[in-house]
């Protein structure tokens, strides 16, 4: 049987936070929240006899991401027409850049499990976004406050062949936009958009065989099952004797299944011609150097830091880094005094598993960096004990109160006086002669489940480990004695 190894390229929308429009002065605004047409003027909504301006923040914002994908910015850049009718798109074009794209020839590195590999970047050109329509009922109905809002297309190489490689570049990629400020990665406000190409080739081929082109993919999580179904589903046409054609497909959410929309369109279809409206944009290579300066830390160079700098395992420090907002917080803790290991383990542990259920981000979360450095301290004080810190962390989480006064209001502090501990150990062995007797037979390991009995008697606040130590201590001497 032939094995068959999946060929993917991935082509990004992103729009651009700038103020105002690529190429008039409207604000850029919330499209999902904004009242309609709002935020529309002659140039966006494409009135006869106006002139196009590039908005010079959304060319740097293009730079910053062509400098972070490793590419060269060209010199040399030009605007394009790229035609073609929507009612979404008043003037019957789209202003984009073809022949002379701001940026080529990178490169992006992803992890997935314990190797790297560098996926390719063939582009990222500016262009900009068009407008939305609403369906209600039997009319459909436009909105342009979203026409014109900067977008930046970036187009990978055909370089993945496997859905772990696509996840991770989609989360690698969306990093990299947050970090450098240029997009808030929210994809369910369509900001960021997803295209996968997708062929199959026998393993061992060099081929690059008929692909299809899954549009408009609007989380990561349709991205990965759109990925997954599409390259079993051409599997089976070639299986079966029949034969991939080239064509633009849909996702469909509810049955997890791509549908073909249409043929796929060729460059001709388009037309594209050089914009006559606006002059080629020379990028001086000062600019280019000056922009380079200003790049902030980026998703690798973080996670290399958070390893050298705290000693945390590369495992740990991918997850911390993967969100901006994460990786913050977990600074802002270490600057309250938090261990580095530890303040780890408590955010990817609990503090997620919190987060997960509620469904939040943890830009919404109620329990601050320093909150959780105070209640790390109640357990490095002995003062509770780790059980009981998760309890009081989920009570945070849902109050937005602090460790201490929760511990002291719900009488929830570590039983660590010796003498009352003592009772409680002799109580259970003077209870529990049977248990007691087959320890002593050679069945050491029910120390823990004398252990437990303190535990529960409790409610889980005993200093276990000194609970632990009486046991064997008292077991032993009995041995003895
Ligand atoms: P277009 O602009 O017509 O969509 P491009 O040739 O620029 O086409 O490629 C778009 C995307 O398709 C790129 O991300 C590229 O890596 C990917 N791609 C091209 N050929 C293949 C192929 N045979 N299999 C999978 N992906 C491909
Ligand atoms: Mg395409
Ligand atoms: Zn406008």
């Amino acid at each position: 049987m032939i094995e068959y190894e999946p060929v993917i390229g991935l082509e990004v929308h992103a729009e651009l936070l700038t103020r105002s429009k690529m190429f008039c002065s409207c604000a850029v605004v919330d499209s999902t929240e904004a009242e309609p047409n709002r935020y529309v003027c002659p140039v966006c909504t494409a009135q006869p006899g106006v002139l196009p301006v590039i908005n010079r923040q959304a060319v740097e914002y293009a730079m910053m991401v062509g400098l972070a994908l490793n590419c060269t910015i060209n010199e040399f850049n030009q605007f394009a027409r790229k035609s073609y009718f929507y009612p979404d798109l008043p003037k019957g074009y789209q202003i984009s850049q073809y022949e002379h794209p701001l940026a080529s020839n990178g490169w992006l590195e992803i992890e997935v499990g314990d190797s790297t590999r560098r996926i390719g970047i063939r582009r990222a050109h500016l262009e900009e976004d068009t407008g939305k329509l609403f369906h209600v009922g039997d009319h459909s109905l436009v909105d342009l406050n979203r026409a014109g809002v900067p977008l930046l297309e970036i187009v990978s190489e055909p370089d993945m062949r496997s859905v772990e490689e696509v996840e991770a570049y989609a989360r690698k990629l969306r990093a990299i936009l947050v970090y450098l400020g240029v997009n808030h990665g929210d994809m369910s406000k369509g900001v960021l958009r997803f295209e996968a190409n997708i062929s199959i080739r026998p393993r061992g081929s060099e081929e690059l065989n008929t692909r299809t082109e899954i549009k408009n993919l609007n989380s990561i999580r349709s991205l990965v099952r759109a990925t997954r179904y599409e390259i079993q589903r051409q599997i089976e046409v070639v299986e079966s004797g029949g034969q991939v054609v080239q064509q633009t497909m849909g996702f469909d959410e509810d049955t997890g299944r791509t549908q073909a929309q249409r043929g796929k369109e060729q460059a001709h279809d388009y037309r594209y011609f050089p914009e006559p409206d606006l002059p080629p944009l020379h990028i001086s290579r000062e600019w280019v150097a000056e922009i380079g300066e200003r790049l902030p830390e980026l998703p690798d160079a973080r996670r290399e830091r958070f390893i050298q700098e705290f000693g945390l395992s590369l495992q740990d420090a991918v997850v911390l880094v993967a969100d901006k907002a994460v990786a913050d917080y977990y600074e802002a803790a270490l600057a309250a005094g938090g261990d580095p290991k530890i303040v780890a383990n408590w955010v990817t542990g609990e503090l997620f598993r919190l987060m997960n259920t509620a469904g939040l981000e943890i830009g919404g979360i109620r329990v601050a960096p320093e909150a959780l450095v105070e209640l790390i301290a109640l357990v490095e004080a002995g003062k509770i004990n780790n059980n009981t810190a998760k309890e009081v962390l989920e009570i945070m989480f849902e109050t937005g109160r602090g460790a201490e006064e929760i511990v002291e209001e719900r009488g929830l502090a570590q039983i660590s006086d010796s003498s009352a501990l003592e009772v409680l150990v002799e109580r259970v062995i003077a209870e529990n002669p049977q248990q007691v007797q087959k320890y002593l037979g050679g069945k050491e390991g029910l120390l823990g489940w004398f252990v437990g009995q303190v535990m529960r008697e409790t409610k889980g606040q005993a200093n276990a480990q000194m609970v632990n130590e009486m046991f064997r201590k008292r077991l032993e001497a009995l041995r003895e004695g």
